[in-house]
């Protein structure tokens, strides 16, 4: 198989400290690249320092809605100075999350724009976080102006309406093991109309492990293997073909050069 991890938390201690084994139970897995995104600048910084030293690995830059608010001043330059880095390959994860609120939401929406606008000055494609906020986060998209063709939404959780949209704005759809949950008919029915060139496969890991490994305490992007059987099942095609195409989308939307 070969399988990208789009997705993963590798800054987190229960994956970053581990990292050699992390990434040698990945290519057992047919997981040959992984992408380390950041949640926050500290965050960003380990998953730089990672990817600096393992070919395995790429990083994102920014600022998750959680931590909106505890951004000063000088956030937007600390993001540049980190999407400067050789392994970068993207802006986020950035967006809006309602659910948990961590964040004043007119803070959040405020953060959000500001990146989306950082992100098209620097010509980096944008991983958006979407949570209980999707009307709000496709106004600021298109108040924004940036090219939806240069978003990927990751760990998508809504259903066939809200693909739709983001279809129409000419994003990119990412799916974590929350697709393989037995209750997640409505996002299945999502990702059965995503069109090939457009789906993109991730764990989110430490968190979210997938059917058939539920149970497992620390996910990791060996599972984003799960994921992909899952989604290839779905949608009636071999999962070797389905992992080259949702691997070659990845190498095109971020720019990874061929292996
Ligand atoms: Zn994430």
């Amino acid at each position: 198989m070969n399988l990208i991890d789009t997705h993963c938390h590798l800054a987190d201690r229960r994956l970053g400290r581990n990292i050699d084994q992390v990434i040698a139970d990945a290519a057992a897995a047919g997981v040959r690249l992984m992408i380390s995104a950041a949640a926050n600048l500290p965050d960003a910084k380990i998953a730089a320092d990672i990817a600096s030293k393992h070919d395995e690995v790429y990083c994102t830059a920014g600022v998750h809605p959680h931590h909106a608010a505890e951004q000063g001043d000088s956030y937007l330059d600390d993001i540049e100075k980190l999407a400067a880095c050789e392994r970068n390959v993207a802006i986020g994860e950035i967006g809006l999350d309602y659910h948990y609120d961590y964040s004043p939401r007119p803070r959040q929406q405020e953060v959000f724009a500001q990146q989306l606008k950082l992100a098209e000055r620097l010509d980096k494609v944008i991983v958006i976080h979407t949570r209980e906020a999707f009307d709000d986060t496709m106004a600021i998209i298109r108040e924004s102006g940036v090219d939806g063709a240069w978003l990927v939404f990751h760990s998508f959780t809504g259903g066939a309406g809200e693909v739709r949209e983001i279809l129409d704005i000419g994003a990119m759809v990412s799916f974590s093991g929350i697709a393989t949950f037995k209750t997640a008919d409505d996002i299945r029915a999502g990702a059965l109309i995503v069109p090939e060139d457009r789906i993109l496969v991730e764990t989110d890991s430490p968190y979210l492990s997938p059917v058939p490994v539920r149970n497992a305490r620390v996910n990791q992007p060996a599972h984003v293997a799960h994921v992909a059987r899952c989604l290839a099942d779905l949608r009636g095609v071999d999962v070797e073909q389905f992992a080259e195409q949702t691997t070659a989308n990845a190498k095109r939307f971020f720019g990874i050069q061929p292996a």
